[in-house]
């Protein structure tokens, strides 16, 4: 970390020890903390385009883009716009409202659901969804795939991936509770397996099928880093249909990013249900789910299956998820720009890793991409035991370079970057630069002398 020096960070420390002393971790979600890569996490106090500002006054190039949402970039004119405009009448009604048939209605027209339910949170989506999987189908158990992350739920803390990505060592089937204070009768309700594994799939569901109400599933994981799935799984899941389970496309992290109709239309699924997150919200709490109105017909106060939110269709909200959906369908080349964008930052790496000598195999699809450090072909690396094997100590040390050059990439090797609309070959060169300097620092000795993942 040869520019950085303590003062660039002094507010940042100060407010994480503020922080620490009246929040677990100093953090209001675990990943933020840099426990897994070291370093003093940045408190951020603006964000503008492909930008990030620090406490300090630092500037970086943001990989994260708030973990998905913005995909057209930091405080995006119309965003603010119409976050601005929802303002003059209030923040929230506890009752319906305009914006939030308008953004069902966007939603649906743009993935193909029936009907959908506006939540406050990919979490709350899907567990909801679950929950209608199983008062429509009558059955007790889920499946889902190891190294998947579906929200902090009882139930999908079970071999989750994303914060946390450790210790997933236990055998296939065992349903083993990912966070202390889940119950294990409750993980015992969810069935574990292998990612891209459809024989494992179809045994599994030939023991268990008429037992399971619902497949869950990462149509691309983000969560385990980048994994991309083969057709061979995709026909796997399509199956478990045929024995009358639902299946459900966790799409908090893909949907509106890979294209306007997510993951699935992209790759042509045909879940039961979906979940959306993240760029539904344009940056504000939103989550949805929704699918086949049959299913949905089940969710109160048509149906049985109870579910509520005090601030769920929230005004300001509605009114961020409709400019940011509205701007990417009046904007059909963004999709085709973010490709070019993060295809050649992929070529890049790939190209300065080798020059350097590092191992990296990059996994990219659309505008998610994951550079593991390990020295197996790009690509080939598709789910989380592959993943686990990367070189964690490497991935900490060349993220803790590219940060003290300015590049804000994701704080730990088990996550997706997202680039955004704003992200332009300005940022592109610049990031280059850093990471070609961040390669070859990693193989000098004074690096490996000093730099350690710190406590
Ligand atoms: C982020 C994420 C969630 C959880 O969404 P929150 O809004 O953080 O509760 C669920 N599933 C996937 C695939 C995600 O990436």
């Amino acid at each position: 970390m040869t520019t950085q020096t303590p003062s660039k960070t002094a507010r940042s420390e100060a407010l994480f020890a503020r922080a620490r002393a009246v929040t677990p971790g100093g953090v209001n979600s675990p990943v933020r903390a840099f426990k897994s890569v070291g370093g003093t996490p940045r408190f951020i106090r603006e964000a503008h385009g492909a930008y990030l500002t620090d406490a300090d006054g630092e500037r970086f190039v943001d990989y994260i883009g708030s973990w998905g949402p913005m995909i057209l970039g930091h405080n995006h004119p119309a965003v603010r716009e119409a976050v601005a405009d929802a303002l003059q009448f209030g923040t929230s009604f506890g009752a319906p409202g305009e914006r939030e048939v308008e953004l069902a209605e966007l939603v649906t027209r743009l993935t193909g659901a029936g009907k959908v339910r506006f939540t406050s949170s990919g979490t709350e989506a899907t567990m909801s969804a679950l929950r209608v999987a199983r008062g429509f189908t009558d059955r007790k158990l889920i499946v889902k795939f190891r190294g998947n992350y579906h929200g902090h739920a009882d139930g999908l803390l079970v071999e989750a991936g994303s914060g946390l990505m450790t210790n997933l060592d236990g055998p296939l089937g065992e349903s083993a509770p990912s966070s202390a204070g889940v119950p294990p009768e409750y993980a015992a309700l969810t069935l574990v397996s292998e990612y891209n594994d459809p024989a494992a799939l179809d045994t599994l569901m030939a023991e268990r099928g008429p037992e399971v109400a619902a497949v869950i599933f990462e149509p691309v994981v983000g969560n385990a880093g980048v994994l991309i799935p083969t057709p061979e799984f995709l026909a796997a899941l399509h199956r478990v249909q045929n024995g009358g389970a639902l299946l459900i496309a966790d799409e908090v992290m893909t949907g509106f990013r890979l294209s306007l109709s997510g993951a699935t239309g992209l790759l042509g699924l045909r879940p039961d249900l979906s979940c959306w997150g993240k760029i539904i919200g344009g940056g504000l709490p939103v989550g949805a789910y929704g699918g086949r109105s049959d299913v949905m017909d089940f969710v109160s106060p048509q149906g049985p299956v109870y579910q509520a939110g005090t601030l769920s269709g929230n005004p300001l909200a509605m009114a961020a998820g409709l400019a940011t959906l509205r701007t990417l369908e009046t904007d059909p080349g963004v999709y085709g720009r973010l490709e070019t964008y993060t295809s050649r930052l992929a070529d890049g790496l790939k190209s300065l890793a080798a020059e350097t000598g590092v191992p990296i195999s990059v996994n990219r699809i659309g505008s998610m991409l994951t550079p593991f450090f390990q020295d197996v072909p790009h690509g080939s690396v598709r789910n989380y035991a592959q993943a686990a094997r990367s070189d964690t100590q490497a991935f900490g040390a060349w993220f803790r370079e590219l940060l003290s050059r300015g590049i804000y990439w994701a704080p730990s090797q088990f996550e997706s970057i997202f680039v955004s609309a704003a992200h332009t070959d300005a940022e592109l060169n610049a990031t280059l630069e850093a990471a070609r300097a961040a390669f070859a620092d990693l193989n000098s000795p004074r690096l490996s002398a000093h730099e350690g993942v710190s406590p």
